[in-house]
């Protein structure tokens, strides 16, 4: 019956050429990707067929004569459009792992298709009649638990996207979703061309005392890039705190900076001022169409946290906390200053703080931490001893670029889980950061089982040369292999609620708890070791690392904090209660002054007119949840510790309750039932040293 129904009766994969590699699944073991036939040209044909072949089905699954039923409705629409899954996963992972001017264009061009196919499916009106009767059904229908949560998340999907609206709302709704996708497009852009026309020229290289020469020849390399050579140019980050702040030994530079940092897209030619009134009075209308008290409220209801109100409960407990350890540290800056330190300072003296206290550098540290043995003697080493897995590096297989490393996964009793890619070089056509991606999502109904990959980015060394990693690269490991193991240990029946696919709030759990083990002694004392002499790290250095990781953090908890709170507040606004262009500043910082929180040394990690990850992605009154993630990842790092650490017991029980369970259930009943009651702040706390 259903696989009758897949088969749509319009368009056809036929319009696919066979030879196509994603016309057919993978014949390769976990299905996947044949990486060796795939060719720039075969993605846009495979997309095209993808799109045209999942709208045949979902227009056989809405046209059905048939009453509509859990399996001829929703598990459907679970097995629709796997061609265009399969091109799509590759194209998406490739596009940031190894790109290259073609598939840019490429995305350029397909981006707003898949957009539109989107709404194709979500504001069909026939399908949404079928879901919604079936959710008015859902308790007689006798489903187990996992499809009553599919079932869940379709009907609220549907709902999100505006499927109950009359077709005059629906024509708002359309028009304020462009409205609002202009004015991201148009924030990111002034962002872009106001850091660029922010960054500070200096004519005097006196003036850049404290620079590396490494800092020194690029900030010169950018000067003549820009026709000013003889110059040296300091390029903003996107953050308010600039990296150089911490070395610059001349104060009226270091004001300078800070300034030009703040000023940005504020005002003048690339003002986001009245972009964000606009786009925030856009969604809040949208919210209110679509019945919610605000965009917050609307942008929240499919969260962990569930409402703003919840958010902010715990951004004040750690704000609070931040705070107090943010002044104690002030009086000792301003001890070593001898003056208040001003934002522009704060970074400098920091550093000179650090360095009395923590006299080591990185280069007596790296020795211990080559990149092979911290994968296999530590992650790997971590993920056998709490899950019994077990790793196997395979060579036969095929990869999209020589340095990337294929290991078959298998559980305690042999049989096959999942497939890992590492790709752990930086080179040309890849994204820099550290990220993970699935090639393929594990599912019991489709019989797939996961195939995931992670991508850093350390320098690749000379042919014969090991890769040294600094303790930072370590996390950075440990925390990708967090998200992997939450793919690869996916155990559920639907496509749509496999692995990470999770609410932001919670996606970073699984990754930020798995960060514990590259501090945990049992673990660190297994892969530390010198790479020459094989002597393991002495626990001193190992405690000075630690403690020199976690100093400063009242300064980054609270600049953190300070910008989630104004994200959450300007985001509760109705429409009319937004403020004037002018008055976005004095907004941001009343907010802070109304939770106790505004702290002139340190200010918001971002203020509004470059704060992207809420005008311009998708952390709309949602920058909050890194910290809401990490605060799950801390209370579990207690409960293993308080269970008796690195077991197999601990690691069945985290694994059962949670990483195996992907969004077969709401993750904050995942979590309670596995805490035992709800988050609490005060692990990370101590774990962040902020008491
Ligand atoms: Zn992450």
């Amino acid at each position: 019956m259903l696989a009758a129904l897949t088969m749509g009766s319009g368009a056809r994969a036929a319009d696919l050429s066979p030879d196509n590699p994603f016309a057919k699944p993978s014949a390769l073991p976990f299905e996947l990707p044949p990486f060796d036939r795939i060719h720039d040209q075969d993605y846009a044909p495979a997309f095209k067929a993808g799109m045209a072949l999942q709208l045949a089905e979902i227009a056989n699954i809405a046209g059905n004569p048939e009453p509509a039923t859990f399996d001829n409705t929703v598990v459907a629409m679970e097995r629709s459009g796997e061609l265009l899954n399969r091109v799509n996963l590759a194209f998406s992972n490739l596009i940031s792992a190894n790109s290259d001017d073609a598939l840019l264009t490429l995305e350029t061009d397909i981006t707003p298709k898949l957009a539109a196919h989107e709404d194709e499916i979500y504001l069909n009106a026939k399908l949404f009649a079928r879901i919604d009767a079936l959710y008015d059904q859902r308790d007689r229908l006798q489903l187990d638990p996992e499809s009553r949560q599919l079932l869940e998340r379709y009907h609220i999907d549907f709902l999100r996207a505006g499927a109950r609206l009359g077709a005059a709302e629906q024509r708002k709704l359309r028009r304020l979703n462009q409205q609002i996708a202009a004015l991201t497009t148009k924030f990111r852009q002034n962002v872009l061309k106001a850091g660029s026309s922010g960054a500070i020229v200096v004519d005097d290289v006196a003036q850049l005392d404290g620079l590396s020469p490494e800092q020194l020849s690029s900030a010169a390399a950018a000067a003549r890039e820009r026709k000013l050579p003889g110059h040296w140019l300091i390029a903003l980050q996107n953050t308010t705190t600039q990296p150089w702040l911490a070395q610059l030994k001349n104060r009226a530079l270091r004001e300078r900076i800070y300034r030009a940092s703040i000023e940005r897209a504020r005002g003048g030619k690339y003002d986001n001022t009245v972009v964000i009134t606009r786009l925030v009075r856009a969604r809040a209308e949208r919210a209110r169409l679509l019945g919610y008290a605000s965009y917050a409220a609307y942008a929240l209801e499919d969260q962990t946290a569930q409402d703003p109100a919840a958010a902010e409960k715990l951004l004040q407990q750690i704000g609070d906390a931040a705070l107090r350890a943010a002044r104690r540290d002030a009086a000792e800056l301003q001890q070593l200053a001898g003056f208040a330190p001003q934002p522009w300072d704060w970074q400098y003296y920091a550093e000179q703080l650090r360095r009395q206290r923590y006299d080591f550098d990185d280069a007596r540290i790296k020795p211990y931490f080559e990149l092979n043995r911290v994968i296999e003697d530590g992650v790997f080493y971590a993920a056998h001893e709490l899950y019994g897995l077990n790793f196997r590096e395979r060579h036969d297989l095929p990869v999209y670029e020589p340095d990337v490393r294929v290991f078959e996964v298998s559980d305690a009793d042999g049989s096959p889980l999942a497939l890992f890619l590492g790709d752990y070089y930086a080179r040309d056509g890849k994204q820099g950061g550290a990220w993970m991606d699935n090639f393929v999502n594990q599912s019991t109904l489709l019989g797939q089982k996961a195939v995931v990959a992670n991508h850093l980015n350390f320098p690749k060394p000379e042919p014969g040369e090991p890769t040294l990693l600094s303790f930072d690269d370590v996390i950075a490991l440990f925390h990708e292999f967090g998200h992997a193991l939450h793919g690869m240990l996916s155990n559920v029946r639907y496509p749509y609620l496999s692995g990470t696919s999770v609410p932001n709030d919670f996606v970073e759990y699984p990754s930020q708890f798995n960060e514990m083990w590259a501090r945990e002694p049992a673990v660190v004392a297994h892969f530390a070791r010198h790479y020459q002499t094989g002597e393991p790290l002495p626990a001193a250095l190992l405690e000075q690392v630690i403690a020199s990781q976690q100093f400063d953090e009242g300064f980054r908890a609270l600049e953190y904090v300070e910008a989630a709170l104004t994200d959450l507040a300007i985001h509760q606004l109705p429409a009319e209660g937004v403020p004037a262009a002018d008055q976005l500043l004095a907004f941001e910082s009343t907010a802070l002054k109304t939770r106790g929180l505004d702290y002139a040394p340190i200010p918001p990690r971002y203020h509004f007119p470059y704060f992207l990850h809420i005008f311009s992605n998708d952390y709309a009154a949602r920058y909050y949840s890194y910290l809401w993630s990490e605060v799950l990842a801390r209370d579990t790092g207690a409960w293993i510790h308080a269970h008796g650490g690195l077991t197999r017991a601990n690691g069945e029980v985290l694994r059962a309750k949670i990483l195996s369970r992907g969004r077969s259930e709401e993750p904050q009943l995942l979590f309670r039932d596995f805490y035992g009651g709800p988050p609490d702040v005060g692990p990370l706390i101590e774990y962040r040293r902020l008491q």
